[in-house]
């Protein structure tokens, strides 16, 4: 579904070259959940970004389903970003001037999902998270775990077929951590590609590999097997 060919990330100030990502090479199958772990600072976001077309490597290529995606068009990433995959980002980035259902709603306008399926689809999820009560306040109306439930249920509520999150339990309690862990578990089990960084060893093992990066490098990269 995904390949990654000795992918590089550097930025450049005055006087040096600073790598983020030397030479990734990976491989993501349709239908696999993968837990990328490693240090701060490692690179983990910069990578994630790159799959999600949110940021493009300084060298090396991106494969999706073998056709190259390294030099799309805007339009084409829109397209993929719409009906392909759904991002949870680290820090939210939730829409401000709309309501916690209009955030969640909004990948659903795009996508064309008729008015009546569109509204019992984003009932369901504010019911799951049990924020039914915080459906008309505005993003900063919540708190940052409440925020963090608004951008996981906006990302997963088109059932995208490539999910990417970005430390999507960094700012919940253990409890709801777990909650969305199940959830993610059960989008996966019902054919849902899912990469995630974690900081968790514990919510890593609920996916079935395991990645992990050092200085820009993998260092790890084995099947877990399945958590209980
Ligand atoms: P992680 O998510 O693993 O904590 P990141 O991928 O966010 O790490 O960042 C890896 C490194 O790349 C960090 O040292 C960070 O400062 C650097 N970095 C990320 N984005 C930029 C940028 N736009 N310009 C310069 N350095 C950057
Ligand atoms: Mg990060």
């Amino acid at each position: 579904m995904i390949r990654l060919n000795d992918i590089d990330r550097y930025f450049d100030s005055k006087f040096q070259r600073t790598f983020v990502l030397k030479g990734i090479n990976l491989q993501v199958e349709e239908g696999e959940f993968v837990s990328i772990m490693g240090p701060s600072g490692s690179g983990k976001s910069t990578l994630l970004n790159i799959i999600g077309l949110l940021d493009a490597p300084s060298a090396g290529s991106l494969f999706f389903y073998d056709a190259p995606v390294n030099e799309l068009k805007e339009k084409k990433k829109v397209e993929y970003h719409r009906n392909f995959m759904g991002f949870i980002f680290q820090a939210y980035h939730l829409i401000e001037e709309m309501t916690v259902y209009e955030n969640i709603e909004t990948p659903l306008i795009y996508k064309g999902v008729k008015g009546k399926e569109r509204k019992a689809m984003v009932a369901d999820l504010l019911d799951r998270f049990n924020m039914v009560a915080k459906k008309d306040l505005f993003p900063a109306q919540l708190s940052g775990g409440q925020q963090q439930l608004v951008g996981i249920a906006r990302a997963i509520v088109g059932k995208p077929r490539l999910l990417l999150a970005d430390e999507p339990t960094g700012n919940l309690h253990s409890s709801q951590g777990e909650m969305i862990m199940e959830v993610l578990r059960e989008l996966n089990e019902q054919g849902m590609t899912i990469i995630q960084v974690t900081h968790n060893e514990k919510f890593a093992h609920y996916g079935s590999r395991l990645v992990r990066l050092e200085d820009g490098l993998v260092r790890e990269d084995r099947q877990l097997v399945a958590a209980e």
